[in-house]
């Protein structure tokens, strides 16, 4: 390709809204353009990178045995009645009519559409397991979609479905796909970790994410720092080991204790002298339901902070909103001195607290607290609510556990039945018993992932694509085009590399030679090969885009050494 030919834009202007440097590296080297709120166009550059993910993930699903086809990106909306989550999903999923008054959905993701895919077609044990992907278009209404390609609201997803005769197939079908997801990451030039994440709304048993480790990533990863342990998880599910010592100076006699304007948990550890290991703290949420609102109490040690999806999945709410003073009002409650005796609210407990005693909570009482309160014999539902902590001991091999950030590119699911049982999709098994298939589920985020490459990869000037991802691998840029021994030798160049299968994009724009290496850097192309006034003395220089580093080569020799590159 040649830079005269090609449509890429670049510009100095970053988005007004672009504060992460995947967005503002993205739009200004001309790969996407903003055409609504979450909505891209990709442009050559763009396409061509995308291409290049698109690829990798294909060639590692086919060689793992797994088939493309491709589904209806409008979906009827009757199948999304059948598993109940028409009204589940809630605002992310955009539904529309047709001209019919027929109701469809933009699709977000494909079960139901796969299982209606594979139902009646699928009968027999013998024709199992099949595992099913495409790479297609989602659209997700999200609240906010934000920094540029990583959260839009139209974007492309590889998302895979397998259907087996048994939870160990679907388990071995699992195991094959982080495999093949791992290699997929790998190819990119990615450095990630593999975490337990939360099953969530879902349900189903075991689920894992691909986290890309990068500064900006919104999601918080928990890993122990043992590195013969291994343990990660998201802060989502992420566990860690009880921390509690009791303390045999601690004495309390039971009874309610004049606390007057004392409610935040410094304050009472200040009043009562006692670490915030011996307060309760009540956590109050408004959980929002399909047809009602709810608030929900959390009580959890004074020293820990509630998980908020803990929180979510153990309530089953679609949302959680923080609870309003008015809203606690309406529930009877006592903002600030709120504990767990004789409450007429729903309310969550921290597995941690079950059996404990010599604890301090509110007496749901203005200005009192209760001393010594008891969680022995109290048949309350106990559950894991809290956040790990850095520090924390690793659940697994009592290490530190350390946070970093990460953004998540895929996520792999052992679904089980749900689906197939909602959408009656069954088969004949061994015995010629009817049963509904049990299966799992795949995605890759393949348009987030362009961005998470730069999110990984760039400098202050610009992206540094890695080389199974870079939209050219070699630029030769032609220092002065009115120097026609530069010209010369530039085209011989690039046809000679052209013609030895190389990715190469020649620079032969009629601009100045600073413009063109600032496109160079801020494209990011993983080489620059400046054909300048050193072809005189007869050498060119070659620049890794990684290092900025010119290394000075004899032009004769520029061609073999590319080929040891
Ligand atoms: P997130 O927590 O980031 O919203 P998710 O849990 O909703 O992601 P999944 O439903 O598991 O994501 O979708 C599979 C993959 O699709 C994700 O791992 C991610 O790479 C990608 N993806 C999800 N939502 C978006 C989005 N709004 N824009 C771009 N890619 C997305
Ligand atoms: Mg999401």
């Amino acid at each position: 390709m040649r830079f005269t030919k090609l449509f890429a834009p670049t510009t100095k202007d970053a988005p007004k809204d672009a504060i992460l440097p995947s967005h503002i590296y993205l739009v200004r080297g001309g790969f996407v353009s903003q055409i609504g709120s979450g909505i891209y166009n990709f442009l050559p550059l763009g396409k061509i990178v995308l291409d290049k993910i698109r690829t990798v993930v294909k060639e590692e699903l086919d060689n793992a045995g797994a088939q493309e086809v491709m589904l209806g990106f409008v979906t009827p909306s009757t199948l999304w009645e059948e598993s109940g989550r028409y009204a589940k999903f809630g605002k992310e999923l955009l539904r529309f009519k047709d001209r019919k008054n027929n109701e469809f959905v933009l699709g977000p993701t494909h079960e139901e559409a796969m299982v209606d895919l594979v139902r009646n077609r699928v009968k027999s044990y013998k024709q199992l397991p099949l595992n099913l992907y495409q790479i297609n278009t989602k659209f997700r209404d999200e609240a906010r979609p934000r920094f540029g390609l990583l959260r839009g609201r139209e974007f492309l997803m590889k998302d895979g479905y397998s259907f087996h005769e048994s939870i160990e197939d679907m388990q071995r079908e699992y195991a094959l796909m982080e495999k093949t997801y791992s290699q997929i990451l790998q190819r990119l030039g990615l450095d990630f970790r593999v975490v337990e994440a939360d099953s969530g709304a879902i349900g189903g048993s075991g689920s894992k994410e691909f986290m890309v480790l990068a500064d900006n990533g919104e999601d918080d990863i928990v890993f122990c720092k043992n590195p013969s342990c291994g343990y990660g998880a998201n802060i989502e599910a992420a566990k860690s080991k009880d921390n509690f010592v009791f303390d045999s100076e601690v004495e309390m006699t039971p009874g309610e204790f004049h606390t007057p304007n004392i409610s935040s948990i410094d304050d009472l550890s200040e009043f009562f002298h006692i670490p915030k290991s011996y307060l309760i703290k009540a956590v109050a949420k408004k959980a929002v339901y399909e047809d009602r609102d709810e608030v929900i109490l959390y009580f959890i040690r004074g020293d820990d902070e509630l998980q908020e999806t803990k929180a979510q999945n153990i309530a089953k709410a679609l949302e959680l909103e923080d609870a309003s003073e008015e809203d606690l009002k309406a529930a009877g409650l006592v903002a600030g001195f709120m504990g767990p005796i004789d409450l007429d609210v729903k309310f969550f407990v921290d597995e941690r607290l079950k059996d404990r005693d010599l604890m301090i909570c509110g007496a749901n009482k203005e200005d009192y607290h209760f001393v010594g309160y008891s969680f022995k014999d109290k048949d309350f539902d106990y559950a894991d609510l809290i956040s790990v902590k850095k520090g924390d001991e690793c659940i697994k091999c009592g290490g530190e556990l350390d946070i970093t950030k990460g953004i998540e590119v895929g996520h792999i699911f052992q679904l089980g039945t749900n689906y197939s049982e909602a959408l009656n999709a069954t088969f004949l098994d061994r015995d010629g018993k009817t049963k509904p298939f049990v299966m799992g589920t795949y995605g890759i985020g393949v348009s987030r992932l362009v961005a998470v490459v730069v999110e990984q990869h760039h400098d202050d000037k610009g992206a540094i694509w890695t080389k199974s991802t870079a939209p050219f691998t070699y630029d030769i840029i032609i220092s002065n085009i009115k120097d026609d021994e530069q010209k010369r030798f530039g085209e011989e160049l690039y046809q000679q590399l052209l013609n030895g299968g190389e990715s190469v994009l020649l620079d032969d724009r009629a601009e100045r030679f600073g413009f063109k290496m600032g496109d160079f850097e801020l494209i990011g192309f993983p080489y620059a090969i400046i054909v300048g006034k050193g072809l005189k003395e007869g050498v060119v220089e070659l620049v890794d885009r990684k290092t900025l580093t010119k290394q000075s080569v004899p032009k004769d020799e520029i061609f073999s050494k590319i080929k040891e590159l």
